[in-house]
């Protein structure tokens, strides 16, 4: 079943209200906060009743068959359940710098990037506001929206949240940061988020499996899985890469990323105030190989991202 299924036959409308009940006490993501955001009240994340957005705009950074040949309708939501002490886009997640807006205005945004043509709408950072990013989709199909929707996320989701999303969501781009919560705990304010992070990743494979893309090699359905080095192996990168082959499969597709650099409050933080060494991306790499990794991308430190 797709989102036009759903549409038509209700479900939507019906996923709709139960999100926007979540909100009442919210618990769209693992923080579990309870606040009332209809009422205007925010909790760790910061986000009202409004959705609030950074940016809307075609982007051709992204994984190739995200981007492809036409760009990627990217729209950044401010900001984020996690407080990650490296973010590069700290302006947006930690400061929430962006322009809230209606629900109507959100579909109309999704609507311009499809008269772009670009090939799929990517939300970043969208967990917090699931039940408005759902609203604007039901606006925005009777008025000819058909673009897959990628759903570009810290990982740190519930299962019974993105429950919600099954048929909505075309293709998940998950991040798994690390394998040790003690390590998430202390870099990025996220209790528990090994045992949550996978069990949000199965459930995201279980909706769209494996990437599937199409004739010109754009993402049609699937999921992507990205996993950011850091320094000092504080990413867990060997256990990570290790758990999804046995646990998701050899043919899961992975960014395995090296641009980490100290922003934000990197800059003061022992042991994140510097950027990877080459050994340190070529252990990941081994691990990547050693596990049995077959599918995605691989950056060089000083080069552009190319296929594994
Ligand atoms: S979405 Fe925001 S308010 Fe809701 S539980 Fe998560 S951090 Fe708290």
């Amino acid at each position: 079943m797709n989102y036009h299924d759903l549409y038509q036959s209700g479900l939507l409308l019906s996923r709709i209200r139960e999100a926007y009940r979540r909100l009442a006490n919210c618990d769209l993501c693992p923080h579990d906060c309870g606040v009332n955001r209809i009422t205007g009240h925010r909790g760790i994340c910061g986000a009202g009743l409004k959705p609030k957005i950074a940016s809307a705009n075609v982007h051709r950074g992204e994984e190739p068959p995200i981007s492809g040949t036409k760009g990627s309708g990217t729209i950044f939501l401010s900001g984020c359940s996690l407080s990650c002490v490296f973010c590069q886009n700290f302006p947006i997640s930690q400061f929430r710098n962006g322009e809230e807006i209606t629900t109507r205005e959100l579909a109309g945004r999704m609507l311009k990037l499809q008269r772009q043509g670009v090939h799929n709408i990517n939300f970043v950072t969208p967990t917090h506001y699931l039940p408005q990013i759902l609203a604007a989709l039901w606006l925005a199909i009777p008025d000819g929206f058909t673009l897959p929707i990628v759903w570009n996320t810290s990982g740190y989701e519930i299962v019974d949240a993105l429950q919600l999303l099954d048929g909505v969501v075309s293709v998940y781009l998950p991040d798994m940061k690390y394998s040790d919560n003690a390590a998430a705990v202390q870099i990025s304010s996220a209790p528990g988020y090994t045992e949550i992070n996978r069990a949000a990743v199965v459930e995201m494979l279980r909706q769209v499996g494996h990437l599937q893309v199409n004739e010109d090699d754009v993402a049609t359905r699937g999921l992507i899985i990205r996993h950011l080095v850091l320094p000092g192996e504080r990413a867990g990168s060997r256990k990570t890469l290790s758990w999804i082959a046995k646990n998701l499969g050899q043919e899961t597709h992975i960014a395995l990323m090296s641009q980490y650099f100290p922003a934000h409050k990197a800059v003061e933080t022992a042991g994140m105030n510097r950027p990877l060494n080459h050994e340190e991306y070529e252990a990941a790499v081994a691990a990547l190989e050693d596990a049995g990794l077959k599918n995605g991308w691989v950056q060089d430190l000083d080069e552009e991202r190319g296929a594994i």
